[in-house]
């Protein structure tokens, strides 16, 4: 293999272009924009940092985050203490800092927008706002707006949800994440470096109405957000039929990251994914392992094992998670008031806050700490009626 084109710079073709090039491969990324403020919260988890230390190891500005407040309606409010914090980057620093490691191991970057691309002899012909380029393998990595129809994850309105938000000025230590009623979504409160970062996720309704959510919000929180600078983007969000037959690979080409829809379908985390499933179809490039056909089905079993099955169950919860039911309330209430009154229930949100606990195998797990949780709950509701209240 003599070329390899990426085409788009953010997270994953950033990542993806590192690895070849520290393997000796030619490299050639094509971004549009190259660096910069995409919409995003820009939050990368334990999950995240723990397999590719660079992401704390470096000088760019971020913030470390130890404490989510979770709030949810009828379930009042928790705090969460994060063993593990969540770290904030903005997005621009965050591409700027991807792109350079990308450069620095040997990756030519060029500004161009790729506008269509055509197999020619075992390769690919390119177009670009730039002119012609040749190439002998395409990594996709274009993001949830893909407009290559022949390569990457065929995205239907069913497979994304609207995520949109402002940057508002103003600073505070922890991150907030609240649920509302009949969303299969959440809205967050992200303190950035400089600023905050408040948005909105939901499936199945439309950008206009989650915005008047948000806003509505906003002013209930007395935070002003008028004159704010406003951010909006999809988010893929796979159905479980979708995950099935998701397109991830092809005749010359893999797909990374958004274009390849690889987003946990419950919390929208995506940074993580962008950059792990570079890396493994990095690795199944640079494999030994015989025809052009086979690295692609490595490629897609990798994939498979490592995260893309666990996602695919999180599709099957993202519904219950949000709008399902429990003991006569909705769910998002009662992990609250559980999170509030049992230590058990509690590591657990922190660990899925960490992406340390894999949805497979969440259910084992509660169901053995359910008992717990519910002794726990039940000790926490005694005791509050044994203890008399303050006096007034
Ligand atoms: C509002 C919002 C909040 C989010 N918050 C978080 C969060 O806090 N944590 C988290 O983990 N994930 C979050 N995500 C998800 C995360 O932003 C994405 O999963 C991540 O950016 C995916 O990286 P990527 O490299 O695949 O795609 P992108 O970051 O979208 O990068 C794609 C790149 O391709 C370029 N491009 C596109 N088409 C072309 C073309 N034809 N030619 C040349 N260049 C092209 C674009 O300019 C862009 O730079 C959020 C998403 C949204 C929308």
């Amino acid at each position: 293999m003599k070329r390899v084109a990426i085409l788009g710079g953010g997270p994953a073709g950033a990542f993806a272009a590192e690895q070849l090039a520290s393997a000796g491969l030619d490299v050639l990324v094509f971004d549009e924009k190259l660096a910069w403020e995409k919409p995003c919260g820009g939050g990368l988890t334990y999950k995240a940092y723990s397999q590719y230390p660079f992401l704390i190891q470096n000088s760019t500005p971020k913030r470390f985050i130890t404490e989510t407040i979770l709030a949810a309606p009828h379930g009042g409010e928790v705090s969460l203490k994060l063993d593990d914090p969540l770290l904030i980057y903005s997005r621009l620093d965050l591409n700027r800092m991807l792109l350079e490691r990308a450069e620095r191991a040997g990756a030519q970057i060029e500004k161009a927008r790729v506008l269509e691309m055509s197999r020619y002899g075992q390769g690919w012909q390119l177009r670009t706002s730039s002119g012609m380029a040749h190439a002998d393998f395409c990594i996709v990595a274009t993001g949830a707006r893909n407009a290559l129809p022949e390569v990457g994850t065929e995205l239907t309105p069913e497979d994304t949800m609207p995520a949109l938000g402002y940057y508002v000025p103003g600073d505070q230590t922890h991150i907030d994440i609240q649920f509302l009623p009949r969303l299969e979504g959440y809205i967050w409160v992200f303190p950035r470096c400089g600023h905050l970062s408040v948005g909105i996720c939901g499936k199945g309704e439309p950008a206009s109405s989650l915005r008047q959510r948000l806003e509505r919000y906003l002013t209930e929180r007395g935070i002003a957000w008028k004159g704010a600078a406003f951010y909006s983007h999809l988010l893929p969000s796979l159905s479980a039929a979708s995950w099935k037959k998701n397109r991830v690979a092809g005749e010359g080409w893999m797909a990374v990251g958004d274009a390849a829809g690889l987003v946990d379908p419950v919390t929208g985390e995506g940074l993580y994914y962008a950059i792990r499933s570079a890396d493994l179809a990095a690795r199944a490039l640079l494999s030994e392992a015989g025809e052009p056909a086979g690295r692609a089905g490595q490629y897609r079993q990798s994939l498979r094992r490592d995260f893309a099955a666990d996602l695919e169950f999180g599709s099957r919860l993202a519904k219950r998670v949000f709008l399902g039911r429990f003991l006569f309330g909705s769910v998002p209430e009662r992990m609250v008031q559980f999170t509030r009154r049992s230590p058990r229930f509690s590591a657990i949100i922190q660990d899925l806050f960490a992406g340390k606990q894999p949805y497979l195998g969440l259910k084992r797990r509660l169901l053995q700490n359910l008992n717990g949780s519910l002794y726990d709950v039940s000790m926490s509701l005694g005791f509050s009626r044994l203890v008399p209240r303050k006096a007034g």
